[in-house]
């Protein structure tokens, strides 16, 4: 039969408990996730590109189906060049899905054999993105219930810069 690959895009910037969640969830429906973070021009990043990636690889690292890579361009072009039609967005919360509803609706437009599935995360998750860790950290809060040890490590070294 053939494999069921999923990409699950997004900035992680950085990854969440919350981007986790979703991770597992999604790793146990799919043979594949592969976990890819994208270049946003508009969005101003703590993290580059490439520490992003090294955190996720961390932090997914022991996931068998799991895997993690970069992108840059349109997701459609992406997900055809990783030979799937599956994109994992995640739900946190009502306001979410307008958002998600149009990119899904734009993205079966550029190409319509593509799927979004959408997770939602356990109810403690709910109201966690990586904006709100880096507003936190942003003011030196703690942010070690939010995301994994290695994170709130390099959030901690970024500050001390
Ligand atoms: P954010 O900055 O909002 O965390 P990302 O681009 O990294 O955004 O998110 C990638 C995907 O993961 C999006 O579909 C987003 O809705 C989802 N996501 C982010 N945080 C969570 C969470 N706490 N629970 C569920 N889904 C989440």
């Amino acid at each position: 039969m053939k494999k069921k690959i999923a990409v699950y895009p997004g900035s992680f910037d950085p990854v969440t408990f919350g981007h986790l969640d979703i991770i597992d969830r999604a790793a146990k429906i799919f043979d594949q996730v592969i976990v890819s973070v994208f270049v946003h021009s508009e969005k101003k990043h703590m993290f580059d590109i490439d520490e992003r990636a090294a955190m996720l690889k961390r932090a997914v690292k022991g996931k068998k189906n799991v895997s993690v890579d970069c992108f840059e361009g349109l997701l459609v072009d992406y997900v055809r060049k990783k030979k799937t039609d599956i994109v994992i967005r995640g739900l946190r919360a009502i306001s979410d899905l307008e958002y998600e509803f149009q990119i899904a609706a734009v993205n079966r437009t550029l190409y319509s054999p593509i799927e979004t599935v959408f997770f939602m995360p356990r109810q403690r998750y709910t109201y966690l993105s990586s904006s709100v860790v880096r507003d936190i950290a942003h003011f030196n809060g703690d942010v070690s219930k939010l995301v994994p040890p290695h994170v709130v490590k390099a959030i901690a070294a970024r500050k001390n810069k």
